[in-house]
């Protein structure tokens, strides 16, 4: 039986939410669509299998075929990786490979080095909020005035606090890394180097970004942002730490891996060495760049000034108007983002003085330069007459009409 015959509640309410995302320009940074061919792998009948442990050692029967679906998956991850050395592809989330890191490696107590929340960082580096922060010690370095990395400040940090690892990478940083400075710095204080590219996974895996493998002890990310798989996570480690991170996802963190999503993630990953994903990791650079060029003609101030990546952070510290309200201007005008604390926020994480825009899913869509250039100038009348209701629906009808030249996959 269907779905909206079995439960017309649910089915209705994922029909509303097709339509959101099919009318509406989708510029969260870390959202994506996945093709049809994911979806499908998504949603089939792998949900009902068990799969506790590793391809050829699990601990239920019936695994043969699941067992070639992960092999497929480490094997085409490792190839979308060049200098990786093993690959574990069942944490359920960015989050959870973060988490089981942090098993593997750290006892707890010690001591952990990351970016800063209110600065870029993520939560599961060390907020004390997050288990990162209530396990282990966490400190944190931060951007410098001009909003770049302070590699400064993160040495000047390290060597005080000799840290045991040192987290590189970020939600909500518009600039690249410099793994080999970070390396170097790991070394001098005896820390493990850990880089989350949960962010920019899709651009190193295009040869964008620098690549951290090599640099790196462990590499994290999760599946679905720039890299356009199924919503999940993995976690790299250099060949002899391969076995404590195995043991630190199942049974360390974990119970049973989520066997249709790690069989989309394969679908994604063969999407993903395909030559036209670098075409479209390079659109989505190029977008980024037209974006934060009318944004800055239209005296919009960015962290940092622009972006080397699929993303920029609108900094409103001098505008009358919050990140919370600029949020919703947008979503009165058709345009999804998320508020965003900024260096020196000065408002609280729930009201913050910034947005964060990013391109990876409307390049998805079709969209290109032109249309990037056109988003931006609607994102700056939007902010610059949030208060004029009428206005936001125009632009709204305007955003709708060029949503349904561009139509989602799938
Ligand atoms: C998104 C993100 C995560 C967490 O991913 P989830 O799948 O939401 O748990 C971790 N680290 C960074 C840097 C992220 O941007």
């Amino acid at each position: 039986m269907s779905l909206a015959a079995v439960d017309l509640e649910v089915a209705s309410l994922i029909e509303h939410e097709r339509a959101r995302q099919r009318d509406d320009l989708e510029l969260i940074a870390s959202e994506n669509y996945v093709s049809a061919a994911v979806m499908e792998a998504a949603g089939s009948c792998l949900t009902n299998k068990y799969a506790e442990g590793l391809p050829g050692k699990r601990y239920a029967g019936g695994c043969e075929h699941v067992d070639k679906v992960e092999d497929l998956a480490r094997v085409r991850a490792m190839q979308l990786f060049p200098g990786s050395e093993g690959v574990n592809v069942q944490p359920h989330s960015g989050a959870q490979a973060n988490g089981a890191v942090y098993l593997a490696a750290l006892k707890p107590g010690d001591t952990l080095l990351g970016l800063d929340l209110s600065n870029g960082g993520h939560l599961t580096h060390g907020s004390s909020a997050n288990s990162s922060g209530k396990l282990y010690r966490a400190v944190h370095y931060r951007v410098n005035a001009q909003g770049f990395i302070d590699l400064d400040n993160v040495r000047e940090i390290a060597r005080a606090e000799r840290p045991r690892i040192i987290v590189t990478g970020a939600s909500a940083y518009p600039r690249f890394w410099d793994f080999a400075a970070f390396r170097a710095i790991a070394d001098e204080v005896g820390a493990l180097l850990l880089a989350d590219i949960a962010h920019v996974a899709g651009l190193v895996a295009a040869g964008l970004h620098p690549s951290p493998f090599g640099h790196c002890d462990y590499v994290t990310t999760t599946t679905h942002k720039t890299l356009r798989g199924p919503r999940g996570g993995m976690a790299f480690a250099k060949a002899d730490l391969m076995k404590g991170l195995n043991s630190a996802v199942f049974p360390g963190s974990q119970g049973g891996p989520l066997m249709h999503i790690i069989a989309a993630t394969a679908v994604a990953f063969g999407e993903a060495l395909r030559p036209n994903f670098a075409d479209y990791q390079r659109q989505v650079l190029q977008n980024a760049q037209a974006m934060a060029a009318v944004l800055l003609e239209r005296g919009f101030a960015l962290v940092s000034g622009g972006t080397d990546n699929h993303l920029m952070l609108i900094d409103l510290s001098e505008k009358p108007y919050s990140g919370k309200d600029a949020e919703a201007y947008l979503g009165a005008a058709g345009i999804t983002v998320n508020k965003n604390t900024v260096p020196n926020e000065k408002r609280s994480p729930f009201v913050t003085s910034g947005i964060r825009v990013g391109t990876p899913a409307m390049t998805t869509r079709g969209l290109g330069v032109a249309e990037s250039r056109q988003v931006a100038s609607w994102i700056a009348d939007a902010l610059d007459y949030g208060q004029d209701a009428d206005r936001l629906a125009r632009i709204r009808a305007e955003v709708h009409a060029l949503t349904t030249r561009f139509p989602v996959p799938g």
